[in-house]
């Protein structure tokens, strides 16, 4: 089988997209995250035998967001498997992330996990597990990738938690439909912490291979998930993980990713790779502009998308 030449593809990569880095704009809804300068780009493939290609400022860490929505469903799938579904539904929202309104009509159960709601339930499990949720992110975020010096940025955290009225509103709502089981204010806490997580491209590529690999961590060889489980949190992740564009992603890149609104996107090619691309302008749904192209032209001229 022919294998890509991914050196070359990433450096193709990079000059393509440069002009679509200045286009997007930084997510301001979250005062520290307005400060990152646009014009940036990176991008980091970690495949399964341990090669590992990179491009631009990959080694730069930047505000995981909701990529960390990800990491905090398999820990919540770790410890509740399908029971996980009773609290939080599994449908592509068609609303934006954080939106309110379905919350109503469905009866304090949102749509999936990875819009903000859904996230708010699964920190909510992980508090029934954990002195602090978001510390146990944090560990396995370390366990993933063998960094011990991975850290969460308290400054992005406060300033999160500080102006974060649209997911207080929701989490009170919850609580009231007796969706959420911990005090609305340790839960909000401990999200905004989770989502001020700080990895870089390459750090967060390795964090995922698990997923690429159905489930296994393939350095120690230490088993996640089944590899049942992991083709579940993929194909959520495939009609979920890109806010309401879920749909309009797949069709471009055609892979299982998550986004954040730092900028970045993190991807799975099953059975082969993890990709991670960072660059924090955004389009009107959210995603990073330049990473979702990036994404896009890394499966096409790979050929190697899931589909
Ligand atoms: N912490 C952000 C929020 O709750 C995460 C949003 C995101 O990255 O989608 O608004």
């Amino acid at each position: 089988v022919h294998e890509p030449d991914y050196a070359q593809i990433l450096s193709a990569i990079a000059e393509q997209v440069a002009p679509l880095c200045k286009q997007g704009r930084v997510a301001d809804y979250i005062p520290s995250l307005a400060s990152v300068p646009v014009d940036q780009f990176g991008m980091a493939v970690q495949l399964l035998d341990g090669r590992r290609f990179s491009v631009g400022a990959a080694e730069q860490r930047f505000s995981i967001q909701s990529i960390s929505k990800l990491f905090s469903l398999t820990l919540a799938f770790r410890l509740l498997g399908d029971a996980v579904w009773q609290r939080v539904g599994r449908e592509p929202s068609g609303n934006p992330f954080n939106s309110l309104v379905q919350l109503e009509y469905e009866q304090g159960k949102p749509r999936n996990p990875f819009v903000n709601a859904g996230a708010l339930v699964v920190t909510d499990i992980l508090c029934q597990h954990h002195a602090q949720a978001e510390v146990a992110v944090l560990q396995f975020m370390r366990r993933l990738t063998g960094i011990a010096d991975l850290n969460l940025d308290a400054e992005v955290a406060r300033s999160e938690l500080d102006t974060s009225f649209r997911n207080a509103a929701m989490a009170n709502f919850m609580k009231a439909f007796g969706n959420l089981r911990a005090p609305v204010d340790a839960v909000l806490r401990s999200y905004c912490h989770q989502c001020a997580i700080a990895m870089s491209c390459s750090e967060l590529a390795h964090a995922g291979l698990f997923l690429a690999n159905g489930g296994v961590i393939p350095g120690s060889g230490e088993r996640l998930l089944t590899t049942s489980e992991a083709k579940r949190l993929n194909a959520v992740l495939l009609t979920c993980g890109t806010y309401d564009a879920a749909g309009d992603f797949a069709y471009r890149v055609g892979l299982p990713a998550k986004s954040g609104v730092g900028g970045g996107i993190l991807a799975v090619v099953p059975g082969i790779l993890s990709v991670c691309v960072w660059s924090p302008g955004l389009d009107s749904n959210g995603n990073s502009l330049a990473g979702t192209q990036a994404l896009e032209l890394f499966t096409t001229l790979c050929e190697n998308s899931i589909f």
